[in-house]
């Protein structure tokens, strides 16, 4: 494939390693708990999108880029292999001789499947707007853009003007939660928030307030994604919420959120209209939970298919 392949889907963001401990219950701070199962999994927002788009577009090969720092560590070199074994186009993964490649430390709730996580950003701090510049063709070409804020702001900026200039849609997914300059804001075409991080953005803990708040700042599209309840969708004509799905079990709700980002994008790139891609990402998001771990749990095309059959709603 060639540096500047167009691309329907191309990913700015975070790779991290993820290393997760299941726990009986969160710990407390200054608490020391005896866990339970270790594991080490591929993850950060921008690579766990970049996977789940990649796993869930109609042609496998090289649908999707991702622009990313990775350290020339071990870590990265595995980060690297995976990403090639999904058939994500990786021209624009910069390995960075002076910094790690991004950590994250999860502790999972063996009972609710809640999570806490803190990273250490390593490499990931350091992808600047002249790695975005280098992805401009790849960036222009592109149906739908897909940033989150594991990566510095100035770089997330970049990368959504030209999303916008070239009127593509530029999906941002606001987390983990910061305060967002208007001037962004304006350049979104649909931002992602959990309740958590509609709230931090605009103040109000109701998600109908804060999503119409952000729409109010100039986003024509909020989605609020909501746990099990689903999504609300606000838009200047109104707010109403779109059910998710029942599961039996929800065992890890690590990555529902990249999950749905992702196969939000993928839909849209095939031309779905908004409402049956929300459908679909809350699918892939709802299979997703029933699985431990970020890019282990991510589904594929075909078991997204036969949920939604199952559901009565292929
Ligand atoms: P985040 O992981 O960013 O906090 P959410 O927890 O809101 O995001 O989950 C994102 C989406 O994943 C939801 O809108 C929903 O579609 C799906 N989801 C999350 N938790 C569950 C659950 N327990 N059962 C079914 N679907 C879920």
């Amino acid at each position: 494939m060639t540096q500047n392949a167009p691309c329907p889907i191309v990913v700015v963001g975070s790779s991290n390693t993820d290393l997760v401990v299941r726990a009986p219950r969160l710990p407390r701070p200054g608490e020391t708990l005896l866990g339970g199962e270790f594991l080490q999994a591929a993850g950060g927002k921008g690579a766990n999108q970049a996977v789940a788009a990649a796993r869930l577009m109609a042609r496998s090969n090289g649908q999707v880029a991702l622009v990313a720092r990775l350290g020339t560590d071990a870590w990265g070199d595995t980060a690297l292999a995976g990403f090639n074994a999904e058939n994500i186009h990786t021209a624009l993964v910069v390995r960075d001789p002076d910094a790690p490649s991004g950590t994250a430390l999860l502790t999972v709730d063996a009972q609710t499947g809640e999570n806490t996580i803190v990273v250490a950003g390593g490499a990931n701090a350091r992808l600047c707007p002249a790695d975005v510049q280098a992805a401009s063709a790849l960036l222009q070409n592109a149906k739908v853009v897909l940033c989150q804020l594991e990566i510095p702001l100035p770089t997330v900026q970049a990368a959504l003007e030209i999303a916008h200039a070239a009127q593509a849609t530029a999906i941002l997914n606001p987390a983990p939660a910061q305060a967002l300059p208007p001037d962004l804001l304006r350049l979104v075409s649909i931002l992602t928030p959990n309740q958590t991080e509609a709230a931090a953005l605009t103040g109000f803990s109701d998600p109908a307030q804060a999503a119409s708040a952000l729409v109010s700042r100039g986003v024509p599209i909020v989605l609020v994604t909501l746990g099990a309840q689903g999504v609300l969708l606000a838009t200047p004509n109104g707010t109403r919420v779109l059910p998710g799905f029942a599961v039996m079990h929800a065992q890890d709700t690590t990555a529902a959120g990249d999950c749905f980002c992702g196969a939000l994008a993928a839909a849209l790139a095939e031309g779905q209209a908004l409402e049956d891609a929300i459908r679909f990402a809350q699918a892939a998001a709802a299979i997703c939970v029933t699985r431990q771990g970020a890019q282990p749990s991510l589904p594929r095309r075909a078991e997204v298919a036969r949920f939604l059959a199952a559901q009565g709603q292929s």
